[in-house]
Formats: structure tokens, C-alpha cells, sequence
């Protein structure tokens, strides 16, 4: 028990910033992390309108919601209740290949904590700057203007910015389909929190729970950038969230350098 005690301890020290102090971050192993706390990452949801203003609402009397047979998911704090108790279930049950438990110890709340969920929620017109919150993830949810209509993107290592593009309009043709939504935001989370694409060539986990060259029908990338020349998608029976497919699980390798980025 001394010894469980010292190592979280130092665990703790080692992921502290001292000012003008250049520390080495912490890389703790799956068994180290199962003796921490939760680490809890706090999102903040912005929702861009259509160009006609449509949007998602805050009030269940909405005319939207109304037109739309009480379409609840067209609530803003609707949807958001829907995709942290998702993505909470997601990544209690993530971890494979490591038997005393599935959990990757991450969990997810509202910025603004779970009394008023609507003030952990921003609304802009199409094309008004985004009012980013600095001690969160913001999740943002709009049209995508460019080629190749992506599902969901974010910049990558260290970004704290994940855009979900163009679900409001398949609410408004009728989805109610939040689970897909929750799976893109966990598989941009993990490029925030420093995992590369499972088909990534080079990728530092490669080799530790995944093949590359297994996860995309033999074809690796060199980039994270999507798929390269062939379509990864379902190109692995693992189902690992940092692939294209079902994108439910991570490996205790993928676990571990979360961590170590959260601990840096
Ligand atoms: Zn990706």
C-alpha cells in the first residue's frame, strides 16, 4: 500500500508544470492508471445555424420541435444529456485486452456542470466567430462547406476544438441517431489527446494490440489525414475507435499515451 501511495505521488509530481522547470511527463502504465482518479474532460457544444437561421433550440416549445412531431434531439440540451451518457458508457468499457477491467478511467461532464446544461451551450448565426471556452473541449456542431464532406475533424494533437459537421440536418430528416454522434467526438478526442489513426504507418501503438497494414486491407497511411488511396473503413474485426468502422475500442497502448498527454 506504501509503495501504491509513493507512485501515485510521483505520478502527481512529474504531471505538475513548474514554472521555468522543464519535467520530464509522467507515462504511466495501464496498472498505474487503474489506481488513479477519473480524469474528467469537460465539453463545452456550440451549434452553427443553417443558412435559413435554423437551428438547434433550447426550449421544448420551440416551433422547430413542434413542426418536427416533439423531436427531441433538436433540444440542444437534449442532445447533449444523450451524447455524454454515450460517450461515459463508451469509455467505462473501452479498454481491450486487459482483463481486471475495460475502463479507461476517462469520463465526461458540461462545462457548466450538469444542473443547466444550456450554459454549456453557444448558438451563432452561419458564419458568426465561435466564443471558444478556454478550460474545455468545445464541440461544434456545423455545416461543412468544403469538398469531401468528412463526418467530424479536429487539428489534432493538443487541440481543444472538435468540430461535428452536419447533423442538424439529418435530425431535421428525421435521425434520431446519437451513438454515431458520440463515436465521431470519441475517435476526434483521441487525435486531441495524441492518437494517430490505427492504419497509420508509423503509428507509436502499431504493433501493441494493431497491425497497420491489418487495419486498412494492407494499405497504411503516412498521415491522419484519412484514408489514403484505399477506403479503411471496416478494415479491421478490432473495432478500434482510432479506425474507421464501429470505432468502439482502444488498446491499453492508445489508453496509456492518453494519459500520458493528459499527465504532460
Ligand atoms: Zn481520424
Amino acid at each position: 500500500m506504501l509503495y501504491r501511495c509513493l507512485l501515485l505521488f510521483l505520478l502527481f509530481a512529474a504531471g505538475a508544470r513548474v514554472p521555468g522547470q522543464s519535467v520530464k511527463p509522467a507515462s504511466p502504465t495501464m496498472d498505474e492508471i487503474r489506481e488513479l482518479p477519473d480524469t474528467t474532460l469537460r465539453l463545452a457544444f456550440h451549434f452553427v445555424a443553417l443558412p435559413d437561421g435554423t437551428n438547434f433550440v433550447r426550449d421544448a416549445r420551440d416551433s422547430l420541435v413542434v413542426a418536427h412531431g416533439g423531436h427531441e434531439k433538436l433540444r440542444a440540451d437534449v442532445l447533449m444529456y444523450y451524447l455524454l451518457r454515450e460517450l461515459n458508457h463508451r469509455f467505462r468499457v473501452a479498454l481491450l485486452d486487459y482483463p481486471p477491467s475495460r475502463d479507461t478511467k476517462l469520463r465526461f461532464a458540461l462545462v457548466g456542470g450538469a444542473d443547466r446544461p444550456l450554459e454549456s451551450a453557444a448558438f451563432y448565426r452561419e458564419g458568426e466567430p465561435l466564443r471558444p471556452v478556454a478550460e474545455g473541449f468545445n464541440i461544434v456542431f456545423t455545416r461543412y462547406r468544403g469538398r469531401g464532406r468528412p463526418d467530424a475533424a479536429t487539428t489534432g494533437t493538443g487541440s481543444t476544438t472538435i468540430y461535428v459537421y452536419d447533423r442538424l440536418q439529418t435530425y431535421l430528416a428525421g435521425s434520431h441517431d446519437t451513438w454515431t454522434v458520440a463515436r465521431l467526438i470519441g475517435h476526434e478526442l483521441g487525435h486531441a489527446l495524441s492518437l494517430d489513426h490505427t492504419f497509420k504507418c508509423d503509428n507509436p501503438c502499431a504493433g501493441r494490440g494493431f497491425d497497420p497494414l491489418e487495419e486498412c486491407y494492407g494499405e497504411c497511411t503516412d498521415h491522419n489525414g484519412g484514408s489514403g488511396a484505399v477506403n479503411c473503413f471496416g478494415g479491421s474485426p478490432r473495432e478500434l475507435m482510432m479506425g474507421y468502422g464501429s470505432q468502439l475500442h482502444l488498446t491499453v497502448c492508445e489508453v496509456e499515451r492518453m494519459w500520458a498527454f493528459l499527465l504532460r
